[in-house]
């Protein structure tokens, strides 16, 4: 009997950093301290932004950090089970081809709950009239209007509205491109996955991948998000980003040393000693996790 699985997804656009290395520990503490599989999927869709040996090296760092996985998964050999949705939502109607720029979503004005700009669905009325694979324009998925009533394990309150506070999702780009919000409910689909813990950037996005999920006829994972480690770019905070990458942190830390940094930041023990996830596993508690986004380093 399993017990369900959980996974870590990171992109593998660019070097791991100190903010993947925290969610890949709490991804692997959630799984491992409740008798979960743990998957590593690597993303590595977006080709137009890919480098040789940058799957290794992402393996590279989580081992150097300590984890373990029963299951390594490459996003780009799911294709079939992407085209197999995209399939399924055209044979329902619900694509759309749709060219409105940024720029015309930002003339709108309407703020969305990630921070960006509403879509305002204006090219609903635009029939596919080909195949999806021979359109050349992003299309679209036309979703329910429906409220999605959700609260993640957390307590986060996730409830919205997405067809309209988002507004319906790119799901193919013109390049060719599968979009997120469409891998990644076909990707957690394929492998099982029953719990998703990630940062909370990605919180306000849940809605839209629940009702992609129903139109698709798949299972909901239950849904965690997790605080984020920030720096200061342009004299603002952000999400951090790719300063401190692998190769720079292998220099200065041994993974250990790397462990009980995070281990205090995410206030899993009181100093920084060095330590393994195995350790940190035995007294895993959500409710001892830090909770507000961390400046780092600190
Ligand atoms: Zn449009």
């Amino acid at each position: 009997m399993t017990l369900g699985r959980g996974r870590f997804a990171p992109s593998i656009t660019g070097q791991a950093h100190p903010g993947t290395l925290l969610a890949a520990l709490l991804c692997w503490l959630d799984a491992r301290s409740s008798g979960r599989e743990f998957v590593v999927r690597l993303e590595d869709l977006d080709h137009t932004r890919l480098r040789s040996g940058q799957r290794e090296e992402m393996l590279a760092a989580l081992r150097w950090l300590g984890l373990d996985w029963e299951a390594c998964v490459l996003q780009s050999d799911l294709g079939h089970q992407h085209e197999a949705a995209l399939d399924t939502l055209q044979a329902q109607g619900l694509l759309y081809p749709c060219q409105c720029s940024r720029k015309q979503r930002r003339a709108s004005g309407r703020r969305s709950p990630d921070g960006g700009f509403a879509y305002g669905n204006t090219c609903r009325g635009r029939a596919l009239s080909t195949d999806w694979r021979e359109c050349g324009q992003p299309l679209r998925v036309r979703l329910p209007d429906t409220r999605v009533e959700l609260v993640d394990a957390s307590g986060a309150d996730l409830s919205q509205s997405p067809a309209d506070e988002m507004g319906d999702p790119v799901v193919r780009r013109a390049d060719g491109v599968v979009a997120y919000h469409l891998v990644v409910v076909v990707d957690d689909a394929a492998s099982q996955i029953s719990h998703v813990v990630r940062g909370r950037d990605l919180a306000s996005s849940t809605a839209t991948q629940f009702h992609l999920q129903s139109l698709l006829g798949l299972n909901h994972p239950q849904y965690r998000h997790h605080f984020l480690l920030l720096e200061t770019r342009e004299q603002k905070l952000a999400k951090l980003h790719g300063s401190l990458p692998f190769s720079e942190l292998q220099s200065h830390f041994t993974g250990p040393e790397f462990c009980g940094k995070l281990a205090k930041v995410a206030q899993l023990q009181k100093s920084d000693a060095p330590c393994t996830p195995a350790h940190l596993m035995a007294s895993f508690d959500w409710h001892r996790v830090q909770t507000e986004d961390v400046l780092f380093p600190q």
